[in-house]
């Protein structure tokens, strides 16, 4: 059962006894609000945190994995920046896992097509990544899946798999729309917020702080920033003995149908 279930019944149960309650003065109305507010809360809490799977299943890290294995991912792309960032990952011989853009890939069309060249994995992360793309509805949302998919196909041949939400944000709409298209959400449980945070040291820090096997590290290949954390987390990985492996590999799932 999702957590969402499970939550919304609790809270159902509790206000129709709280309601009961107060229809006979045994309770002040005070005790519904502060109800209706924990509820928003937790909702909120699920909105923004996909490792929380509040609303649908998402893959975040395995921790079943024995071998000291990463996965590197990059949102928001393709841009100017992958190029360079494909030159940092073939110096260091990783591969990573790209959650394109579909309308980047058409503004990029040549660097989506290095991206898959050099064998590293492309998921879907929208066609727009609109800033107001968590309130769309089910039915455009599953458009901007699809055409992200046909923006991908277009210069991968191959038909992703792999699907990450914008902002990491899920809601029910999101979590309908994933469901009829069949792509497997992808998550993260290492988010370096090297897009806010200005300081280098401190999003190296934020990731490699208490790794562990099977952990899925979120960078964005469209920073600058970047570049410079990404070579030194490469030279992390390598002196601490890990593996870097796309996100099918570290799943045990397919990229493409
Ligand atoms: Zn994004």
């Amino acid at each position: 059962m999702l957590i969402r279930n499970f939550v919304n019944i609790v809270f159902i149960v509790a206000g129709i006894v709280m309601i009961t309650a107060i229809s006979f003065n045994k309770l002040s109305v005070w005790s519904l609000i502060v109800l209706v507010f924990c509820w928003v809360l937790i909702t909120t809490y699920g909105v923004l945190n996909i490792k929380a799977e509040y609303f649908l299943k998402s893959l975040n890290n395995n921790p079943n994995i024995k071998e000291k294995k990463v996965a590197i991912t990059f949102d928001d792309g393709p841009d100017l920046n992958t190029l360079k960032i494909l030159e940092v990952l073939d110096k260091y011989k990783v591969k990573g896992t790209f959650f394109c853009i579909g309308k980047q890939i058409e503004t990029h069309p040549d660097i989506a097509k290095e991206i898959i060249k050099r064998n590293h994995v492309i998921g879907n992360h929208t066609h727009t990544h609109d800033k107001f793309i968590d309130i769309y509805s089910t039915n455009r949302f599953i458009n901007e899946i699809e055409d992200a998919d046909i923006a991908i196909q277009k210069i991968s041949k191959k038909k992703p798999l792999l699907f990450r939400p914008p902002y990491g944000i899920t809601n029910p709409n999101i979590a309908r729309a994933v469901k009829k298209t069949g792509h497997t959400v992808i998550g993260w449980n290492k988010r370096s917020f090297d897009t806010t945070i200005p300081s280098e040291k401190v999003i190296l820090k934020r990731i490699t702080n208490n790794l562990k096997n099977g952990d899925v590290i979120l960078l964005h290949d469209t920073k600058l920033i970047t570049l410079s954390v990404l070579e030194q987390l490469l030279l992390f990985l390598q002196s601490n003995n890990y593996t870097t492996v796309t996100i099918d590999e570290l799943f045990s799932i397919q990229a493409y149908a």
